[in-house]
Parts: structure tokens; sequence; C-alpha cells
């Protein structure tokens, strides 16, 4: 009896103690995505002002708070693409901010290749900028002098030196937390090539993205890591309603998979437990089916600090495998109850105050703001609209080129112009922020079949296409497309300055020829453009930036007021036949 007693008392205390001692181990991964060197607010989502890096700061502090066991990771594009306060130093303010908000890891993006290899291991590394002065500039704003590099790990798992078959960054990194750890393996875009500029990564291959993975978990496991998590920079998938960013905008289905990420997770080794997304800057909260059909968490976290995804894992204690995860995109937003982290607002006031002569020197005045939101039935934006009208205009004259129409890639337009300082001036720093690539312009001669093939392959399933992405165009020029008809058959109006190319779909006089201004982006293939580069009698003009200054310039007088409706932004010049 006594013994009974003894054991009953036993069992109930080890009842009691059980859930203590076999506490599964909790850990918070605090993740973003394309944040593209916003130091400061790029503007709102539904109406709510969002990011500054300061208050995006605040937000990694308070969720570092809530557990010890805590990493902080991006999926890519951190820097390149960015706002002038961060570009014209190089991105070294992104970075020194991003030791400060004590990153531990960022899975490489394409825009990381934007000014080429050497450039972006001097990102880690460290070290001045070998040519420009706007480099090492730490004794002005308190860092270190040299360039500190990033204290936090790229990630490049599917990114090799083709001469060596290294990688070059290490494929995964990893985190312990107690007994365990988490390995996060880091991937780019396959398509990296397409879309940066071929010079700067002649030497890198870029590897399938799933195959990549899956290549590494033998190994991640025989370390005796189970918790395995992706951080890829590829997205693509539909953008939800406004303001759903905490939600996965559709049921994610078998007819889906032609959507990149939803086909690379379809692959995925089921070792995978999680993959944080980038690239496509759209916010999402979803479950994809993978090689198994089990269905793994698949985040987006918007971009540009506007968004951060708060995720909760639960580590096995036994196995260290992940068993459970809770997710949420939260919206970074700023309001009085969260105070910006004090010596992140410093950094960057201190890179601004010496960015800020450039950026606010006025070139011009306009009437109306200037967007970029693309009209998504014709795929044209008014600011896209104004660069292509610019870059004719830099290139039409026939010692700059002889153009007669230009074209330009709507992923190179990246931010809207007006309002800023005060309405209706249009500053340098605005200009900047929309063309921050430092592109140049080609003007090439083309037929009028070679001009119709470059618009057959703006959609789908022609000449490799995937995606519609569609060009903006310069005023004069005009087509329709019905997009029902069969790939690479899909234009079937086109016209340029009321002379018509094509009619009925048909090509009026395939061997015309005409000048095209587009820049050497999209001319060496960026984008998917492989169509481009037929192009004969290469001229090559002046910076992407310059035209769209000299452009804007003339309507510096307030009467003079660039009007965007008189520049016939906005009136359709490209029509989508029903
Ligand atoms: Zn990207």
């Amino acid at each position: 009896m006594f013994i009974r007693r003894l054991c009953a008392g036993l069992l109930s205390t080890l009842a009691i103690i059980t859930p203590v001692v076999s506490a599964d181990t909790q850990v918070k991964i605090i993740a973003f995505n394309d944040f593209h060197g916003n130091l400061f607010s790029a503007g709102n989502v539904a109406d709510v002002p969002v990011g500054g890096v300061d208050v995006f700061a605040a937000y990694v502090d308070k969720l570092r708070a809530q557990n010890p066991y805590n990493v902080v990771v991006s999926a890519g594009d951190l820097i390149g693409a960015s706002p002038l306060v961060s570009s014209l130093f190089h991105d070294e303010p992104t970075i020194e901010v991003m030791n400060r908000l004590r990153l531990d890891f960022n899975a490489v993006g394409n825009h990381e290749f934007d000014e080429g290899t050497e450039e972006l291991l001097r990102m880690q590394h460290g070290g001045c900028h070998p040519e420009d002065v706007n480099s090492c500039l730490g004794e002005k704003v308190g860092t270190p002098v040299p360039f500190e590099g990033a204290q936090f790990g790229f990630l490049a798992a599917n990114v090799l030196n083709q001469q060596t078959g290294d990688t070059l960054f290490p494929a995964y990194g990893t985190k312990a937390f107690g007994d365990h750890e988490i390995a996060f393996i880091g991937l780019t875009l396959e398509g990296t090539p397409s879309i940066v500029l071929a010079e700067g990564i002649r030497t890198l291959q870029f590897l399938d993205e799933a195959d990549t993975i899956n290549a590494l978990i033998p190994e991640i496991r025989a370390r005796g890591i189970e918790a395995i998590v992706v951080l890829i920079h590829e997205g693509g998938l539909r953008p939800s309603a406004a303001g759903a960013y905490n939600t996965c905008m559709d049921d994610i289905t078998s007819s889906d998979l032609v959507m990149p990420i939803a086909e690379i997770v379809s692959q995925l080794d089921d070792a995978v437990d999680l993959v944080i997304t980038g690239h496509s800057s759209v916010a999402y909260n979803c479950r994809i089916p993978n090689s198994v059909g089990r269905l793994i968490p698949v985040t987006h976290a918007q971009g540009a600090a506007a968004v951060v995804t708060d995720i909760d894992v639960l580590l096995d204690d036994v196995s260290g495998n992940i068993v459970d995860i809770t997710l949420n995109n939260v919206l970074v937003e700023q309001n009085e109850s969260v105070v910006p982290v004090e010596g992140i607002t410093r950094l960057i006031h201190a890179y601004s105050d010496l960015a800020q002569p450039l950026a606010d020197r006025v070139i011009g005045v306009m009437t109306a703001a200037v967007t970029r939101s693309n009209d998504p039935t014709n795929g044209q934006s008014d600011a896209g609209n104004m660069i292509a009208d610019a870059q004719l205009a830099a290139t039409r004259s026939p010692d700059t080129g002889g153009a007669q129409l230009a074209l330009m890639n709507s992923g190179g337009v990246r931010a809207n112009m007006g309002a800023e300082l005060y309405p209706g001036h249009i500053t340098y720093g605005a200009i900047y922020s929309m063309q921050p690539f430092g592109n140049s312009l080609v003007t090439m001669t083309y037929t009028a079949a070679q001009l119709k093939e470059v618009l057959e392959q703006q959609f789908p399933e022609c000449l490799g296409r995937r995606q519609r992405t569609l060009l903006q165009v310069s005023a004069g020029f005009s087509y329709q497309f019905d997009e029902s008809a069969p790939a690479c058959n899909r234009i079937i109006e086109m016209s340029l300055n009321g002379t018509r190319l094509v009619e009925g779909g048909q090509l009026i006089d395939p061997e015309k020829t005409l000048r095209v201004t587009v820049n050497n982006f999209i001319a060496d293939g960026g984008d998917g453009f492989t169509t481009l580069g037929v192009g004969t009698d290469r001229l090559a003009g002046v910076l992407d930036i310059d035209a769209l200054e000299q452009y804007l310039v003339q309507y510096s007088g307030p009467d003079n007021a660039y009007d965007p409706n008189a520049a016939s932004l906005g009136k359709p010049r490209v029509v989508s036949l029903p």
C-alpha cells in the first residue's frame, strides 16, 4: 500500500514536472525581404505611413524581446535600386544600419549584383570603393573607417564561381538555440543573369533553386540539424487585395504551379520546414504543397520595410525538428507607441545630411504627381511613359542617335515623382529615386518585323517569356494587342506618328527600318528581351538619369511647369483589345 501510494505520488509529481524538463524549444524568426536601401519610409500601405528603418528596427527589437532565442533574416534585395540616401554611398549606409539592427543572414537577391560581383564582395568584407569618393565616410557619420562590411552573412547556395565551382558565398548558415540548431539555406533567383548587367556577373553561374536545396539536405542532416529553413529570393505569386498582406491571395492549387515559387516548393524535399521568399514585393502568408503534398508555410513581407514577418517555430526537444510554426505578417506602422531606435535614427540622418544638398537641387516644376502604378490592362504607367519620352528627347537629334521611339522596362521605374519638398518642385533626389540604376541609353536600328517581335516577346509563351512583361513606350508610338490570340501573334496594330506599321496583325513593310532607344540593360537582353539584342548601328548615349534631368529642366519656371496631361501621359499609347 505504501509503495502504491508512493508510486502514485511520484507519478503525479512527474506529471507536473514533465512539461518543464522536456519543454520543446521555441524560436522566433524575424523575416523581411526587398529592403532596397529604404532607410526612410517609402510611403503608405492602405493609407497608413509605414517603415523608416529606425521604426522597423523598433519592431524587430520588440519581437526579439519576446524570446531570447531569435534570429533575423532577409530574403534578398537588401541593397540595390535604393533611394539616393543609400545608393549615393554605394549602399554602405544600409549595410551599417543592418549591422546595428543585428541582422543574421541575407540571402543574396538579384539586386545585390547591380554593381557587379566585386562590389558585392566588398559589401560583405568591407573596404573602400576603388574609385568613388562617396565611400568610407564613416568619420562624418560616426561609423568605422574603412567601411566595416556586413557583420551578417550573405548566403547564396546556387551562385557558383564558374572556374572553381565554389559558391560565391556560403550555401547556408546555422544558428544554435539551446541544444539545437536551425539551418538557413540562402538562394538567389536562378533568372538573375537576365535581369542584371551581364558584365558584373560574367564569372558566375546560377543554378536551379530546388535542385540546389535538395542536394544540401543530406549534408545538413549529417550535422544533426533537422530544422531547415529556406531563404529564397524568388516569389511571383499573384498580388493579394490591397491591405491583405497577411493572407494568401488564393488557394494554391496545381494550376498555380506555373508561378515560380509554387513550382519550386512543389519540388522540395520534405525536410524543408519553412520557405521565406522575396523578389515579388507583394506580401503573402501561404501554405503550398511540397514534393510529397505536405503544405508548408511560404511567406513574403512586401518590401521597403513596410511589413515584417513574425514567425514562431517549435523545435522538438529530442529530434530538433520543427514541429510547429505560427506566422504573421505585421505592418510596420508608424505611430506614437513605436519609438524609433535612436542610434539608427542618428545614423540615417547623418547620411541624409550628406546627401541633402544634392538631393534638394530643384531641377523643374510639375503640375501634378506622376506615378509608376501600371494600368492593369495595358501595363503602362505615367512615370514609365514620361521616362520613355525623356529618353526619346535625349536621342532624337541625328547626332545623338536619330531615335524615332523609345522603350523602357517597367521594372526600372523605381519611384513616383511629385509633392516632395513643396508641391510641384522636382528635385534631383526625386528623379534619382525614380531612376537609380545608372543605366545608359543605346539607340539601335530595327526593322519593323524585328520591332514587332520585341513587342510579341512581352507576352507569355513567346520566345521564352513566362509572365507578361510590358514595356513603357514613348509618345507617338502606339500598338494594340489581343492577349487571347496565339503566342507570338498578339500584336494587331502598330503605328509610329500616325503611320501604320502593322495592320490586322500583318506587317505593312517588314523591312522598313526604325531607330529605337532603350537602356543598356534591356539592350543586352535584360528582363528577357533577347529580341532587342539584334539591333544594328548601335550608338551609346547619356545616362538615363541625365536624360530625365535634361527633359525636366526645361520646365524649371512656374509658368512652364511639366504638365502630365499636356505631355499626353494617361492617354492610351497601348491598347488591349477585348
Ligand atoms: Zn529581386
